[in-house]
């Protein structure tokens, strides 16, 4: 049974992060101070305050100033754009993240939409989105930019390629099928509507999964030697005898990994790629805004 290179996210991240690293060192050196980067949370979610928390402290590991934000759950949407116009002006930040979801009583297109582009290192304003749609230079989404760059280390070239992304989140799907049209793949959005996914899948050099249902991608829908980025994070419910279920992707792994050319596993795969990718978007968002070059943002 032939097995799947399995493409290690983590190590991938780390790699990232070090070349992150020492362009903030260099970037502290032209402009006088460090990168910075603020993160806005609103409410208390446990799951959100450790991933802002990992956010800030990987921030600063890689030499930039971490800004965080923690509002209570009771917070308007006045005062949260407020705080977001405040960072729009403050110069010692570069890059501005407010973590989604937010909490039902506030618009969260309303409070994206104040975020100073250039400082939208999450990639979701209308001005990011809608240069991405134009093929121009950008901040574009963390976690499709990761998988981008995962795919073109496996692939070199992606010209010409078969590409189907499952899934047209802003977040993710949308922004992915952009990044990879670019690339000139033949590319195919597939979501909850697409008739016949299986056969859809099957034509694929490159399966991109973002979806957010557990192993719905079946090893027999993957084309011999395709290369699977699983985008997708689900948990399963707990084992006997066990408190927390374990983490899945959207693709069946087991299945898939005797298949495919290359995949990555849940987790250890993407997900890792998208913290290094938000550092990433802030030393190239830095740059900018100091007008210091950053040759092709190459990264
Ligand atoms: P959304 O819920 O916003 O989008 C899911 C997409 O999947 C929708 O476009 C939906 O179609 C489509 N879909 C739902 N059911 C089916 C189906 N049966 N067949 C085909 N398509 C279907 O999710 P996100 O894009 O935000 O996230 C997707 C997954 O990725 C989640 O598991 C999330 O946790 C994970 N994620 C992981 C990140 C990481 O860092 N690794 C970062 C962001 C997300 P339709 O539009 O028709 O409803």
């Amino acid at each position: 049974m032939t097995q799947a290179k399995i493409i290690d996210g983590k190590a991938f991240a780390e790699g990232l992060r070090g070349r992150v690293a020492e362009v903030a060192a260099s970037f502290e050196n032209k402009a006088g101070r460090k990168a910075g980067l603020a993160v806005v949370l609103v409410g208390e979610d446990p799951a959100s305050q450790v991933y802002v928390r990992n956010k800030g402290k990987k921030t600063v590991e890689c030499g930039m100033a971490s800004f965080e934000h923690l509002l209570p759950v009771s917070t308007s949407q006045e005062d949260l754009i407020a705080l977001v116009e405040k960072l729009n002006d403050d110069p010692a930040v570069d890059g501005i993240l407010v973590q989604l979801p937010l909490p039902d009583h506030i618009d969260e297109q309303a409070v994206v939409d104040r975020i100073n582009p250039n400082k939208d290192v999450d990639g979701l304003t209308p001005v990011s989105t809608g240069r991405l749609a134009l093929g121009l230079p950008g901040l574009v989404p963390c976690t499709p930019l990761g998988c981008l760059m995962m795919l073109k280390d496996q692939l070199g070239e992606l010209s010409g390629l078969d590409a189907v992304v499952i899934g047209r989140s802003i977040l993710v799907g949308k922004p992915m099928a952009q990044l990879l049209l670019k690339e000139s793949c033949t590319v195919t959005v597939a979501h909850s509507r697409t008739r016949d996914l299986a056969d859809v899948v099957r034509r694929a050099d490159i399966v991109v999964a973002a979806v957010g249902r557990p192993k719905m991608v079946k090893g027999d829908w993957i084309k011999p030697g395709a290369i699977v980025i699983d985008v997708g994070i689900n948990r399963l419910p707990p084992e006997p005898g066990t408190k927390k279920g374990k983490l899945v992707g959207d693709v069946d792994y087991e299945e898939a990994s005797h298949i495919a050319g290359a995949i990555t596993p849940v987790p250890g795969g993407v997900g890792p790629m998208t913290i290094a990718v938000l550092l990433r978007n802030t030393i190239v968002a830095a740059h900018r805004n100091e007008g210091l070059a950053l040759a092709g943002d190459a990264i």
